[in-house]
C-alpha cells in the first residue's frame, strides 16, 4: 500500500501512553514503522470513570490488534437503550438506542488496561516513568527528564490536556479557559443500592439514565456489568478554574444541587460517599497541530480536547492516529512534512464536527425545560444525541480518498512556505 522504501522502517517516538498515544502506538505498529514510547508516570491506576467508545473507533482497533475490540465489547455497557428523563421527576422524555449515542461505555481505566494489553501484545516497548522535558523538532528528538535523549524521524506528542509539546508548536502557552460548567462525578460498588427500593432499579441491570434540568444534567449508568454504579452531575459553575482530575467535590453542595431532582436519583446520590469536582476547561481550537519544521505532531487531546457530552474523546484521538498513518504510509519517508500538514488538514474539520456535537447536546439539555411549560411533552429529537452520524466514518477509507488533492494542496503550500493556519 505504502511507498516507504523497505530497508529501515520510520521510526517514530510517542510521547504519552494514555488511551489516545496506545492508539496511535497500534496504528504505527500496523503500518510497519518502528514505534518507542514514553510515559510520564511510573505506573497507571484506574483513573477516571465512565468513556464513550464509538463504532469509528472500535472499526479501526479492530484491524490493528487481533483480540482488542472484543476486550473493549466486553467492558461496555449491555443496556441496549439509554432513557433520557425529566429532571424533577424522571419521567422519560425519550429513549435512545445506546450505539447511537456514546457507543460503548465503560471505565476509562478498564479500557485503559485494554489498550496497554493489545500494545504489549504487538511487543511495541513503552518505557513508564520516563517523562519527556524538552523536544527538538530540527533533529527531531525528545529529551528525558534523565537527561537521555531519543532521536527520530517523527515525534509524536500524545501528552493530554496539560501538554508541554503544544507550546512548542504553537510557540506559545494556550492557557484553558472555563465552560462556564463543571461536573461532579463518583463511581462506586453499587451492592449497598439494592437493598433499597427506591435505589435498585439502577443497579438491578444494566443501563443508562439521564435527567435533563434547567442549566444542569445527571448522567447515571452502570459499569462493570452492573457490580459499579457511576453518576455524573453538571452543573453551572463560574469559580476560578483550576485543570484537576483528582479535586475532591463538597458532597454537601452535591446533595443541594439534587434537592429539587428525581427522589429515586437523589438518593442515589445522597448514598455516595465522596465525588471528585471536575471545572470543564475548554480550549479554543488551535491555528496548527505541527512543529514549525513539521516533525514534531500533536494527537488527542493535547490538540482536540472534548467535552464530556461529546463522548468522542478517545475516539477521535483513535481516528487522527489512523490518519497520520495512513499519510505517513501515502507520503512516504522522504515526505514526513507532507504527511503531517495533510493530517492535520483531514483532521481539523472532523474533530470540530465532533467537539461542536457535544456543545450542542449540552445545550439543547439545558434549555430543554425552558421551551415548554412543565407537564407539556417536549419534542423528542429535540433531545437525541446526534453521534450516530460520526459512526459510519472510515478515517483510513477517508485519507486514501483524500490524499492524491490534498497532498497536492500541501505541496504548494510548503513550496511556497505559505502554511494555511487551520483556523
Ligand atoms: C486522569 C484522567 C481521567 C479521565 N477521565 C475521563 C473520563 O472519565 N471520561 C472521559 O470520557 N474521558 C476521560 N478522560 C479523557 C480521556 O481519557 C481522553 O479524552 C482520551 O483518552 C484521549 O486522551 P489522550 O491519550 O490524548 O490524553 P491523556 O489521556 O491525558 O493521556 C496523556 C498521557 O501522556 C502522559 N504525559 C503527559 N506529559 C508527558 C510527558 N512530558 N512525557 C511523557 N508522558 C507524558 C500522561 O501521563 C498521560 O498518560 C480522562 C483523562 C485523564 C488524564
Amino acid at each position: 500500500m505504502g511507498s516507504l522504501p523497505t530497508e529501515r522502517p520510520l521510526k517514530v517516538i510517542i510521547v504519552g501512553a494514555g488511551l489516545g498515544g496506545c492508539a496511535t502506538a497500534l496504528a504505527m505498529h500496523h503500518a510497519g514503522f518502528e514505534v518507542v514510547m514514553f510515559e510520564k508516570v511510573g505506573e497507571f491506576l484506574r483513573l477516571g470513570d465512565s468513556l464513550g467508545l464509538g463504532e469509528n473507533a472500535l472499526k479501526l482497533l479492530d484491524r490493528w490488534s487481533p483480540t482488542l475490540r472484543a476486550r473493549l465489547v466486553d467492558i461496555g455497557n449491555k443496556s441496549e437503550l439509554m432513557q433520557i428523563r425529566r429532571w424533577h421527576d424522571g419521567k422519560v422524555l425519550a429513549r435512545q438506542p445506546l450505539m447511537d449515542m456514546a457507543g460503548f461505555i465503560g471505565h476509562r481505566g478498564d479500557y485503559h488496561r485494554a489498550f496497554l494489553n493489545a500494545v504489549a501484545e504487538q511487543g511495541v516497548p513503552l518505557h513508564m516513568g520516563s517523562e519527556v522535558v524538552e523536544y527538538d523538532d530540527t533533529m527531531p528528538s525528545v529529551t528525558l527528564k534523565n537527561g537521555e535523549r531519543h532521536v527520530a524521524d517523527l515525534i509524536v506528542a500524545v501528552d493530554g490536556i496539560k501538554s508541554r509539546a503544544r507550546e512548542l508548536v504553537l510557540g506559545f502557552d494556550d492557557h484553558p479557559k472555563s465552560s462556564g460548567y463543571a461536573c461532579f462525578r463518583a463511581f462506586f460498588e453499587a451492592a449497598h443500592l439494592r437493598g433499597d427500593p427506591l435505589t435498585a432499579e439502577f443497579v438491578e441491570r444494566e443501563c443508562v439514565n439521564i435527567w435533563i434540568g434547567r442549566d444542569k444534567h445527571l448522567v447515571q449508568n452502570t459499569l462493570r456489568n452492573g457490580a459499579e454504579v457511576n453518576w455524573i452531575l453538571t452543573h453551572k459553575d463560574t469559580a476560578d478554574i483550576q485543570e484537576s482530575w483528582f479535586q475532591p467535590g463538597n458532597m454537601h453542595e452535591v446533595r443541594r444541587l439534587v434537592e429539587d431532582c428525581d427522589p429515586r436519583i437523589a438518593a442515589v446520590v445522597r448514598k455516595t460517599d465522596a465525588c471528585l469536582d471536575w471545572k470543564i476547561c475548554y480550549r479554543d481550537p488551535i491555528p496548527t497541530w505541527v512543529s514549525k519544521n513539521h516533525r514534531v505532531v500533536l494527537v488527542g487531546d493535547c490538540c482536540h480536547p472534548h467535552l464530556p457530552t461529546s463522548a468522542q474523546g478517545a475516539s477521535q484521538a483513535t481516528e487522527s492516529a489512523a490518519v497520520l498513518a495512513q499519510c505517513l504510509l501515502l507520503g512516504g519517508r522522504e515526505n514526513i512534512p507532507l504527511a503531517t500538514r495533510v493530517y492535520e488538514k483531514i483532521r481539523f474539520p472532523r474533530v470540530r464536527r465532533a467537539q461542536t456535537n457535544g456543545e450542542d447536546v449540552r445545550d439543547r439539555w439545558h434549555s430543554a425545560l425552558d421551551k415548554v411549560r412543565d407537564g407539556q411533552e417536549i419534542e423528542r429529537d429535540s433531545i437525541l444525541i446526534k453521534n450516530h452520524v460520526l459512526y459510519d466514518y472510515d478515517a483510513e477509507a477517508d485519507t486514501k480518498k483524500r490524499w492524491p488533492e490534498l497532498s497536492a494542496l500541501v505541496s504548494e503550500e510548503l513550496r511556497t512556505g505559505q502554511i494555511t493556519p487551520l483556523c
